[in-house]
């Protein structure tokens, strides 16, 4: 078989590419070795939380809006809503992470947002039992984005535009040679001018010497100690980033569907370095869940401190916190190193893979996440 472009790896970032490759006119195809929208990856469970004030670098601020923009283009088509814009928290004492993180990006990229005392904060979000030095940044562009049906709408919709899909297929080797490249799978081989990995916590499997380390990241879900209570719905208890003075923190946001409130606990992840096919799958009560549970009880005193539903996920950190995306060679573009905040600008990375990849010019600066740069 023969395509311009082959997309391995049909996550986040792959889905994505694939989809705006597709829009392009472009013959490309998808490999996905799992189904389309599964649970063994990096992309699953129904939300993530979408922030346009990125703490993470200034340079994220482009790629999320680029990602709205492209999710609301889609919408229109498919009459579904990818990303909610309930505005989102970002708390710790003035010299935290979130705080410092999203006052830069305000001041960089012109993320708007404002800035909450400590009693403005207690007033509008009573149900956080905060520090005396915290204070808030406001994000009003940021809100949730929803993980699994995204993935499913950008393959649905570059099917549509044409492109071929093979789920349930794994990439065994890909030959990079002078004049094209082959991907090889145990019932296929395609040719291709170019090929396009993202394998999320398996690309090291595929493009080796990338400094990248998977990490076992289980997803939680809780609901508050009074079932009638209002306070956690997604409106009263939008997403938010929060910083404890002893560095660590929690992220999560409130919810319409059934009070179940999504949070995580950073800092705690006890499983850096796993070989991704070897995941532990199984969920200890004392390792996952008590250390989480404490710092529940103590910052959200009204929601109940032991999880309704939680699952095992991964996250695949680069050195620098930061993403790789672009060309890696002549024939292979990379996209990962997720390094837990990807879900957000996977459409605006897609985007410029697909730039890369056409030898366009992107739409953003790209040199804070070019993989060669390690
Ligand atoms: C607990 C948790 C919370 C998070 N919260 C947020 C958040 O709030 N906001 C946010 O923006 N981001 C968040 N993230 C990060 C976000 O989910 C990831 O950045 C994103 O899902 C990564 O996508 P990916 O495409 O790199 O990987 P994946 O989605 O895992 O895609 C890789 C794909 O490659 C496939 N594959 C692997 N090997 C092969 C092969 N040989 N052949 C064919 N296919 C192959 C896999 O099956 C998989 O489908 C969170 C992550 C976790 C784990």
């Amino acid at each position: 078989m023969r395509a311009d472009v082959v997309v391995v790896g049909l996550g986040a970032f792959g889905s994505a590419a694939l989809w705006r490759l597709a829009s392009r006119g472009v013959n490309v195809v998808g490999i996905e070795r799992q189904g389309i929208g599964h649970p063994f990856g990096s992309s699953h469970g129904t939300t993530r939380l979408f922030r346009v004030a990125c703490m993470e670098h200034p340079g994220l601020t482009p790629i999320a809006r680029k990602s709205l923009e492209l999710w609301t283009q889609l919408g229109e088509g498919t009459g579904e809503v990818y990303v909610r814009q309930t505005g989102s928290l970002n708390v710790g004492g003035p010299k935290s992470r979130p705080v410092r993180g999203a006052r830069q990006a305000a001041a960089e990229a012109g993320a708007p947002t404002t800035d909450l005392t400590h009693d403005e904060l207690v007033e509008r979000f009573p149900q956080y039992d905060l520090a005396a030095e915290d204070v808030a940044v406001w994000d009003p562009g940021a809100g949730i984005c929803y993980a699994e049906p995204t993935v499913r709408a950008h393959v649905a919709e570059a099917q549509r535009l044409g492109a071929t899909v093979f789920p349930h297929t794994m990439v065994t080797a890909i030959d990079l040679g002078r004049d094209e490249v082959t991907v090889r799978t145990p019932t296929i081989s395609i040719t291709a001018d170019q090929v396009v990995v993202a394998t999320g916590a398996w690309l090291s499997k595929l493009v080796p010497a990338l400094p990248l380390s998977p990490r076992r990241t289980p997803l939680f879900w809780f609901q508050p100690r009074d079932p009638a209570s209002e306070a956690f719905r997604l409106s009263n208890f939008p997403s938010f980033i929060w910083e404890f003075a002893d560095g660590r923190g929690l992220w999560g946001h409130g919810s319409d569907e059934d009070f179940l409130v999504k949070v995580g606990l950073d800092g705690a992840e006890r499983e850096r370095g796993v070989d991704p096919d070897e995941l532990d799958r199984y969920i200890h009560p004392r390792e996952d869940i008590a250390e989480l549970s404490t710092a529940i009880g103590h910052a959200f005193p009204d929601l109940d401190p032991e999880p309704v539903k939680l699952m095992p996920c991964m996250v695949t950190d680069s050195p620098d916190g930061q993403f790789l995306v672009g060309r890696y060679d002549e024939r292979l573009v990379i996209a990962g190193g997720d390094s837990g905040h990807g879900f957000k600008h996977c459409a605006g990375v897609g985007e410029l893979l697909a730039q890369i990849t056409t030898k366009e010019t992107p739409y953003t600066d790209v040199s804070f996440v070019d993989p060669l740069r390690f």
